[in-house]
């Protein structure tokens, strides 16, 4: 079982402590969230590890290469300080369990993982994956474990990784293309930053997209619509993937007028906030989320992650905003969907 590399000198030496001070959830005068920081490092208690709502900014916040969300996980497992009752912790684990009941499509070289969310298979289709669409793989044996970080369960994910890559090791695959934002930040960070091997190169899913639609340019039809983009928390985990958002929409004609929760700032979905931190919380956040879109003038709301789409579609269509991912989008703008997504 790997273990997380930390550099405690790294946080002794920082000079900004941004993993704290930014965070959206709790406040810190600059030296006491340098302090906070730096007992968590040393293993001692901290506010952080009871009130952290798991939404982790904080691996985007710190731009000096150290893992403080990881961090504050293994503290909390060491010290029992979970983040949810047990039932709900060790409901997402169970769920989660290898069945032995792999599902796997054609696959050769190339993988398009649809992790365990059956929403990606049918979004992973059409002309734009007609090169990788028959190589799916579905299940739990090829499911990312990072969910269990948001409920401290750091052995969870040690325990599971190494067999979820294992079990793409055994396809014989160079690539997987990672259709959830979760999938390539677990084999891009979470991998790393535990000194795990991943034995295939991790392939994000919107570079594919691009470079897809670049493939495609003469069926695109600019959508000329308005749009709110809903950034999911697992892309904190590869924060450089971020702009490729803004590419895609410019390809496709999408305007995302600027907005106040956007970029570094953006609010989570808050469902996760939900079984962790309570109603109120994630009402609050989901209402200053939605009317921030509106207030932009979006028409439509775009997601990334399924489980964020899932969370919010009935919330914003409520209040006349269209739901739509951003593979759908794409999809609409080469014609292969109506406008209605
Ligand atoms: S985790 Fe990063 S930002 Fe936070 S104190 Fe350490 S080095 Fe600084
Ligand atoms: S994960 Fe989010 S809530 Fe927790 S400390 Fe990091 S930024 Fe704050």
């Amino acid at each position: 079982m790997g273990s997380l590399k930390f550099d405690e000198n790294v946080c002794a030496t920082c000079p900004s402590a941004d993993c704290l001070i930014k965070c959206q959830y709790m406040d810190f005068e600059e030296d006491e969230a340098h302090n906070e920081m730096m007992k968590i490092v040393k293993g001692l208690d901290s506010r952080v590890l009871h009130d952290c709502v798991t939404c982790y900014a904080c691996e985007e916040y710190c731009r000096r290469g150290n893992h403080p969300f990881y961090l504050i996980g293994e503290r909390r497992e060491e010290k029992g300080i979970y983040t949810a009752s047990r039932a709900i912790t060790n409901q997402w684990i169970n769920l989660t369990q290898m069945q032995g009941k792999p599902m796997v499509g054609t696959v050769k070289d190339k993988a398009l993982s649809s992790c365990f969310i059956p929403d990606l298979g049918a979004l992973g289709s059409g002309e734009l994956f007609k090169e990788v669409f028959p190589a799916v793989t579905f299940g739990a044996e090829f499911m990312c474990p990072a969910v269990h970080t948001h409920f401290a369960k750091m052995s969870v994910v040690k325990e599971r990784l190494p067999k979820v890559m294992e079990n793409f090791k055994k396809l014989g695959v160079k690539e997987v293309i990672c259709l959830h934002d979760e999938c390539y930040g677990t084999y891009t960070s979470i991998a790393q930053a535990y000194g795990m091997e991943v034995p295939f190169k991790p392939v994000y899913y919107m570079d594919f997209l691009l470079t897809r639609l670049k493939e495609l340019k003469d069926r695109i039809i600019p959508l000329n619509i308005k749009a709110a983009y809903q950034r999911p928390c697992s892309n904190r985990l590869i924060p450089h993937k971020h702009r490729l958002v803004q590419e895609i929409m410019d390809y496709i004609g999408v305007d995302m007028p600027g907005r106040k929760y956007q970029g570094e700032n953006s609010l989570c979905c808050a469902e996760i906030i939900r079984s962790v931190a309570g109603y109120k919380l994630a009402d609050d956040i989901q209402g200053r989320n939605i009317d921030d879109m509106l207030e932009a003038g979006a028409e439509y709301c775009v997601f990334n992650c399924p489980a964020c789409q899932s969370s919010l579609s009935e919330k914003v269509s409520k209040k006349g905003l269209k739901p739509v991912h951003i593979i759908d989008l794409c999809k609409m703008a080469v014609g292969e969907k109506g406008r209605e997504g």
